[in-house]
């Protein structure tokens, strides 16, 4: 049944944030709200729609445009790569080799698409990407491979698709999934659309949003992903519990959890999915953690082999996984509980575990002498005096080894600093509220 409305949301083919197709698609979804929800709201979005006019290859493959790419013509440097991750800095270096165009390829028969994104992060100032990239189904064999591509930037309007169901309370949840998506993009994310009006809830009132823009859409800011998702979270009126972002579901997804709800979730999930006690930064998630809303997403741990391209395909077969996720976030809806203990835990462990050279990044705006009566104090009492890690707003962007944070500027991280980074900035939001409560 889940697989079935899939199929019929995956009909309309590729949505790009701020196309034509994403309006049928949106009425596709509103539809699927019908009897499920007490109230459907769609709220436009200022996006940057960005359109593929023509690609052509002198060489023996298939193509199409990197998503951003400029409209350009030359002859393509070839490159393979394993993982698109791979391609910003990729990207970046032919730049400054000064070819003229650029093909990727994973050599496996795929077409792809990626934001193309510029080293150091992302920050064109506005400006699109030089030069023109096309993405290619294999490596060709010809001595070189001239390419051509037309393509369009225009502003333009996405659209979140809102629906609310009354709770027996006030307490307040937001389920959230993206409907715009690359190439077939089942998995990545029409799945997580679709599972939308099957999740149930009794106890906590529901807000089931299908957000727009969170592939691409955003003004070459920063970030190059979550435009739908900031949009909303900047417009928010009340202030949910959690929030549960599902974004690509694959058997290999599994539940990230940011700080003070691990336990909780290990209770509600019971070995029905893997948990992992970490945010997770890279989805829409990221645009309620830089508000220090707590957030469970379901995503895979991996790059799944067919990301982003033409073979991102659900099989009839997955219902039954489908229908897991369904009653496994309809428990977390009503169930989940944030614990305050667990959120101390954290601090205690993330004060000792940062190098000192993050730490002394982190502490700017505080004074020596404040950090370390702060750093006694949760060490002591499990409280904070005042915020143990100063004024950290947000990640700005990582790429590689090299991150930026808002108001601090850019360093290199140790691994998986990103997410280090959203864990302090929700351990920050909790431990201001309770210094206020305090009132010391
Ligand atoms: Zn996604």
């Amino acid at each position: 049944m889940i697989v079935e409305v899939i199929k019929k949301l995956s009909s309309i083919g590729e949505v790009i944030a701020g196309s034509k197709e994403e309006r049928r698609l949106v009425d596709l979804i509103k539809e699927t709200f019908e009897g499920v929800a007490d109230d459907v709201r769609v709220v436009p979005v200022d996006v940057l729609n960005w359109q593929e006019k023509s690609v052509s290859v002198s060489c023996n493959a298939k193509a199409l445009s990197l998503t951003y790419s400029p409209s350009g013509a030359g002859e393509a440097k070839v490159i393979e790569v394993k993982s698109l991750f791979e391609i910003p800095k990729l990207y970046s270096q032919a730049i400054e080799e000064g070819v003229e165009a650029v093909a990727f390829t994973t050599n496996d028969g795929t077409l792809r698409r990626f934001v193309l994104k510029r080293s150091p992060f992302l920050q064109y100032y506005g400006e699109p990407p030089p030069i023109p990239a096309v993405f290619l189904d294999r490596r060709p064999n010809d001595e070189t491979c001239y390419v051509e591509v037309e393509t369009k930037f225009a502003p333009s309007v996405g659209y979140n698709v809102e629906a609310v169901r009354a709770g027996k309370t006030d307490e307040l949840v937001y389920v959230t999934a993206h409907h715009d998506h690359f190439l077939s993009g089942e998995h990545d994310d029409l799945a997580g659309v679709a599972l939308l009006p099957f999740i149930k809830n009794e106890k906590r009132t529901l807000k089931l949003v299908s957000l727009t823009a969170e592939e691409s859409g955003c003004y070459f800011d920063t970030l190059s992903w979550g435009c739908g998702a900031r949009a909303y979270v900047s417009s928010l009126r009340d202030s949910p519990k959690f929030v549960v972002d599902l974004d690509f579901l694959d058997p290999t997804s599994v539940l990230f959890v940011s700080p003070g709800l691990f336990k909780s979730a290990v209770g509600v999930v019971e070995s029905r999915i893997p948990i992992e006690r970490r945010p997770q930064a890279y989805t829409n998630s990221y645009a309620f953690l830089r508000k220090g809303i707590p957030t469970v997403t379901l995503s895979p741990k991996e790059e799944v082999s067919y990301y982003h391209s033409n073979k991102d395909v659900v099989e009839p077969q997955e219902e039954e996984l489908l229908e897991r996720f369904v009653n496994v976030v309809s428990g977390l809806v009503d169930s989940l509980e944030f614990n305050e203990s667990e959120i101390l835990e954290d601090v205690r462990e993330l004060l000792e575990s940062l190098p000192l050279e993050v730490r002394l990044k982190l502490v700017m705006g505080l004074s020596p002498q404040q950090y370390l009566s702060s750093f006694r104090m949760v060490m002591k009492t499990g409280r904070a005096r005042d915020r143990p890690f100063g004024e950290i707003l947000g990640i700005v962007e990582s790429f590689f080894d090299k991150v930026t944070i808002e108001g601090l500027g850019e360093f290199s991280p140790p691994q998986g600093l990103l997410e280090v980074l959203v864990r302090i900035k929700i351990l920050n939001e909790f431990l201001k509220n309770e210094f206020e409560q305090m009132n010391i």
